[in-house]
């Protein structure tokens, strides 16, 4: 499917992302992967836009309010029909002009490259610290409160830089499967005092960065990343029960499933059944998560992982695999869990009623990772 990227260069107030003394934020740059395999973007400019070829360092300036063409095209990308090397970078003049990319605003360098002639990947480099005042207010809310947002930018900032340096053409790509990222528009006063006074803040456990996961709600329990993925047991990342989050709307949920849709799911994953007769928990981790769902039927049991079900039921309504019950109910079965994700690390909702309760980040941390050190990244 032919799939154009609107590009347009216009002129936002910046952003003043600099601490309260005046700090200008520092340390590594990320690349973010905001599109991949695009046929094409339109660019339009409300103010000049400098076009760097990388290889050559050629660079030539694009008017303002004018309208260009970015193409793969066979030995490069084509810019306003002229032919350059892959990647082209775009670059706003000094001067504090941002660029909006399909209704995002990004405040970094954006490099366009084509790897094979016949798609486009858009990758925004910026400091880190931008990076998470993108960050924030999608993983969170820029409304929760501050020390819950500064103990999310200290997860964040340490999740992200877990990638960064890797050998990939990109550290991170903007959408749920890693942080969710829409670029920097949406940061508000509470968001850069949250970055701003975390600054260079990130967790190590045993001198290393931790993989910080985190997630909506537990459900009362948070879940070991072994149990989740199968990863070597690290105690930041075993799992802790948790009281905080039991008031949150997300502390519980159901979900109907008619028996018909159960039985074709379980004939798609090998089962001879033509009738299911009970589907209960089979296996629970020490979290009380649910590891498989036995299915009886007339052919037998059927064991399904939990987190198969759950992605092929849809994991937005089947919220987590904290299944705590499943009922028979009208020609099909309800399903009742607790929280909402996969459990492992942070718990949001549970980080903001201990932030309401006055608990500062760094004991919102270390209740969520045991064991971490909190530290400088230099
Ligand atoms: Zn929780």
């Amino acid at each position: 499917m032919k799939r154009i990227l609107a590009l347009l260069l216009a002129v936002i107030p910046c952003v003043p992302a600099r601490a309260a003394d005046g700090r200008i934020p520092d340390g590594p740059n990320i690349r973010v992967l905001i599109a991949q395999g695009s046929a094409g973007i339109r660019l339009k400019t409300s103010t000049r836009v400098y076009v760097l070829e990388v290889r050559s360092g050629k660079k030539f300036l694009l008017v303002e309010n004018a309208a260009y063409d970015i193409k793969p095209s066979p030995g490069g990308i084509s810019v306003a029909g002229q032919l350059l090397s892959s990647p082209v970078k775009l670059l706003s003049p000094e001067g504090g002009e941002r660029i909006r990319l399909g209704g995002n605003l990004y405040k970094g360098d954006i490099q366009v490259s084509s790897p094979d002639g016949r798609r486009l990947d858009v990758i925004e480099f910026l400091p880190l610290e931008d990076y998470l005042c993108g960050v924030l207010p999608v993983e969170m809310s820029p409304d929760w409160p501050l020390e819950a947002l500064k103990a999310q930018a200290v997860a964040s900032r340490t999740y992200a830089l877990k990638f960064v340096n890797q050998t990939r053409d990109y550290d991170v790509s903007d959408g749920v499967e890693m942080q969710a990222y829409n670029g920097a528009g949406k940061a508000n006063a509470r968001i850069l005092e949250a970055v701003n006074s975390t600054r260079g803040e990130v967790m190590k456990y045993k001198g290393k960065i931790l993989t910080a996961f985190f997630h909506a709600c537990c459900g009362g329990h948070t879940a070991s990343a072994k149990a989740a993925w199968g990863e070597d047991v690290l105690k930041p990342l075993y799992g802790v029960p948790d009281p905080f989050c039991s008031g949150s709307r997300h502390a519980r949920w159901e979900l109907y499933v008619p028996a018909a849709d159960l039985l074709k799911y379980i004939q798609s994953a090998g089962s001879t059944a033509l009738k299911i007769k009970s589907v209960r928990v089979y296996k629970k981790d020490r979290s009380g998560r649910a590891v498989s769902i036995r299915f009886t039927t007339d052919r037998g049991t059927k064991d399904i992982p939990v987190g198969e079900l759950r992605r092929a039921l849809g994991s937005y309504e089947f919220r987590s695999s904290f299944v705590t019950r499943i009922t028979p109910v009208k020609g099909g079965y309800e399903f009742s869990g607790r929280g909402w994700g996969h459990g492992v690390g942070m718990c949001q909702e549970g980080a903001k009623a201990m932030a309401l309760k006055g608990r500062p980040y760094k004991k919102i941390l270390r209740f969520y990772y045991p064991a971490v050190s909190i530290v400088d990244y230099e």
